[in-house]
C-alpha cells in the first residue's frame, strides 16, 4: 500500500468538504480530498440544485396551466404539454455542468482529490479504498465532512415505490398520486413542485401543523397555496405502511384511512454519516448522533475538525461551506470563529420563506423589550406588477439601541432578499441603517424598508 502526506485530509467532498479543499488549497496548505461519491456532495448531486431545478421546472409548467391568470394579463395559450424526461435531463445537465466545475475549482486551488471511500484509521490518517486500490493517507489535520443521509421509518423503508428525496429527484415520470410523509423543507418543497406538475399529493405530518420549525404566521401563506394547487394536508398524523397502491394513516385519534398512492416520498430528516468509516477509532464526544465540535469547529480531539451536517443543525449548504472556509483558515494560522446569528435558511417552497436572526419570540426572551415592523406584499407595487402579493417582511430589532435582531419574510422570490437580511444582522445594522438605506423602485426589497420605517413608527406606504 502506497503512503501519502499531507497537512489536511477532509473525508467527504459535498459543500463542507470541498469548500475546506479550495481554501485550504489556496492557502497554500497540502490538502487531500477524498470522496465516495460525486465531487459536491448530497447539495448538488441529490438536494439543492436537483430539488430548485424541478421547483423551477414545475413553477414554468404551473404559471402556463393558470388560464385566469394569464387572461388577466391579456395572455392566452392553448394548454402546456409536459414532457418529463426532458426536464429531468436538463436538471441532470445542470449538475454534471456544476460538478465539473466543482473538479475544475479543487484543480485551480492545487487540492489533490482521490475518488474511493476514506476508512479512518486515527487521529492522523485513513486509508483510502478507490478502484485503483488503496492508500495510506498520513496528515497532520483531519476534517470530518461527511454530511448526512435520509432518516428510514420501520414502517416505510426505502425501496421501490417508497422514495427518499434522492429517489424522488430520479423519477422519470411524474407519478398520477403521491404521498409524503413529512411536511418539513423536503416535503413541502417537493410535495409542491409534484402538484404542479401533475401529480394529486397527500401530505401526512406528524405534527399539528405544516413547516413547524417556522412560525406559523410564515407558513399560513404556503399552507393555502398548497390548500390551492389541491394538495391534501393530513396534520397530525402516523404512517401506519403502505401496500397495494395505498399508505395506510392514522389521524391524531388513531382513526385509520387509506391514501391512493403511486409513490411515497418519505422525508422525515436527515441523520449523520458516522459509521461505516471507522469513525468510532476516534472516541470524539458526541451531541446526540452527531460530531460535538466547539465554535471553530473543532472536536474533543485535537487537530481533528467536522463540518457541516455530521455536526448537526442547521442542515443547510450555505453553512456547511462557511464552516469549511473557516477550518481551512484556522488551519493556515487565521484566528476565526463561526457566529450563528446571521444562518439565513430559506425554505423553497410558494411562497418562499426566509429567516435570519431571531424571531420576535425568540428576540424577546433573550433580549426583553423589542420593536417589530412588518410590511406587506399587497402594499408593494413589484409583487402587485408580478401578479403575486402573498406574504410580507417582517423586521425585528432591541428596543434600546434598534439593534436589528432578526429578519422573516414570506413572499414570492424572497430567497433573493435573504442576502439583505443577512447583511444586516452580520454588520450589526439598526433600524435606521435600514431605513436610510435608499433601495430601489420598484423591488419586493422596498418590502424590507418599509418594516425598518414602520418599526421605527414612521411607515411611508402603509
Ligand atoms: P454532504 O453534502 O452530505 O456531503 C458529504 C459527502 O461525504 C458525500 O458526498 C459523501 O459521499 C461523502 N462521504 C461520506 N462518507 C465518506 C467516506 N467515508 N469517504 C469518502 N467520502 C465520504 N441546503 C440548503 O442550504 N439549501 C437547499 O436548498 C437545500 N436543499 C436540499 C434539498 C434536498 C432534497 C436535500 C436532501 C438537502 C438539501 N439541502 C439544502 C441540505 C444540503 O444538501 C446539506 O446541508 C449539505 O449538502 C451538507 O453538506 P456537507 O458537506 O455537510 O455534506
Ligand atoms: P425536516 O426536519 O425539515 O422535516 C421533517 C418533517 O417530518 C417534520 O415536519 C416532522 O415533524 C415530520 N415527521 C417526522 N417524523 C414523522 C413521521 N413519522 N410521520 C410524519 N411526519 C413526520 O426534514 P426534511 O424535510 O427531511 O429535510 C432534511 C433536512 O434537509 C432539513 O432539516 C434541512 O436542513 C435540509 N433541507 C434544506 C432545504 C432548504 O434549505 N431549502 C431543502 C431541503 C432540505
Amino acid at each position: 500500500m502506497s503512503d501519502l502526506t499531507c497537512k489536511i485530509l477532509i473525508v467527504g467532498g459535498g459543500p463542507g468538504g470541498y469548500v475546506a479543499a479550495i481554501r485550504a488549497g489556496e492557502l497554500g496548505l497540502d490538502a487531500v480530498l477524498v470522496e465516495d461519491g460525486r465531487f459536491g456532495g448530497t447539495c448538488l448531486h441529490v438536494g439543492c440544485i436537483p430539488s430548485k431545478a424541478i421547483i423551477h421546472a414545475a413553477d414554468s409548467f404551473r404559471a402556463l396551466a393558470e388560464p385566469a391568470a394569464l387572461a388577466a394579463i391579456g395572455v392566452t395559450l392553448p394548454p402546456p404539454k409536459l414532457d418529463y424526461a426532458k426536464t429531468v435531463a436538463w436538471k441532470d445537465a445542470i449538475v454534471a455542468r456544476l460538478s465539473t466545475g466543482v473538479g475544475r475549482l479543487l484543480e485551480r486551488a492545487h487540492a489533490r482529490s482521490i475518488r474511493g471511500r476514506a476508512t479512518i484509521v486515527d487521529g492522523k490518517s485513513a486509508i483510502a479504498h478507490s478502484d485503483t486500490g488503496e492508500q495510506r493517507i498520513v496528515c497532520e489535520h483531519l476534517v470530518i465532512a461527511t454530511g448526512s443521509e435520509p432518516f428510514k421509518l420501520a414502517a416505510l423503508p426505502f425501496g421501490g415505490d417508497i422514495l427518499s428525496s434522492t429517489g424522488a429527484l430520479a423519477l422519470t415520470q411524474v407519478p398520477k398520486t403521491l404521498a409524503v410523509v413529512g411536511a418539513g423543507y423536503i416535503g413541502m418543497e417537493l410535495g409542491t413542485a409534484f402538484a404542479k406538475l401533475g401529480a394529486k399529493v397527500t401530505v401526512v405530518e406528524a405534527l399539528p401543523r405544516i413547516l413547524p420549525l417556522y412560525d406559523e404566521e410564515l407558513t399560513q401563506p404556503v399552507a393555502r397555496r398548497a390548500a390551492d394547487l389541491g394538495i391534501e394536508m393530513r396534520c397530525g398524523a402516523r404512517a401506519l405502511g403502505f401496500a397495494d397502491g395505498a399508505l395506510r394513516v392514522a389521524d391524531s385519534e388513531g382513526e385509520e384511512a387509506s391514501v391512493p398512492a403511486d409513490k411515497v416520498l418519505v422525508a422525515v430528516g436527515r441523520r449523520p454519516r458516522t459509521e461505516g468509516f471507522g469513525l468510532e477509532r476516534l472516541d470524539l464526544t458526541m451531541a446526540g448522533p452527531f460530531i460535538r465540535v466547539d465554535d471553530r469547529c473543532a472536536t474533543s480531539m485535537r487537530n481533528v475538525w467536522a463540518v457541516g451536517d455530521v455536526t448537526g443543525e442547521p442542515m443547510l449548504a450555505h453553512r456547511a461551506m462557511a464552516e469549511g472556509e473557516m477550518v481551512a483558515e484556522i488551519i493556515a494560522g487565521k484566528r476565526r470563529a463561526f457566529d450563528h446569528r446571521a444562518i439565513p435558511a430559506v425554505c423553497f417552497t410558494d411562497p418562499e420563506i426566509v429567516t435570519v436572526g431571531l424571531t420576535p419570540e425568540a428576540a424577546r426572551a433573550a433580549h426583553g423589550e423589542i420593536l417589530t415592523g412588518s410590511f406587506p406584499f399587497r402594499a408593494n407595487g413589484r409583487a402587485m406588477t408580478k401578479q403575486d402579493d402573498e406574504g410580507f417582511v417582517r423586521i425585528v430589532a432591541r428596543k434600546d439601541n434598534h439593534v436589528v435582531l432578526g429578519v422573516q419574510a414570506v413572499g414570492a422570490g424572497v430567497s433573493e432578499l435573504s442576502s439583505a437580511f443577512s447583511l444586516a444582522i452580520e454588520m450589526g445594522a439598526r433600524l435606521e441603517d435600514v431605513a436610510l438605506t435608499i433601495h430601489a423602485h420598484p423591488t419586493q426589497s422596498e418590502a424590507f424598508h418599509e418594516a425598518a420605517l414602520k418599526a421605527l413608527g414612521m411607515p411611508l406606504h402603509v
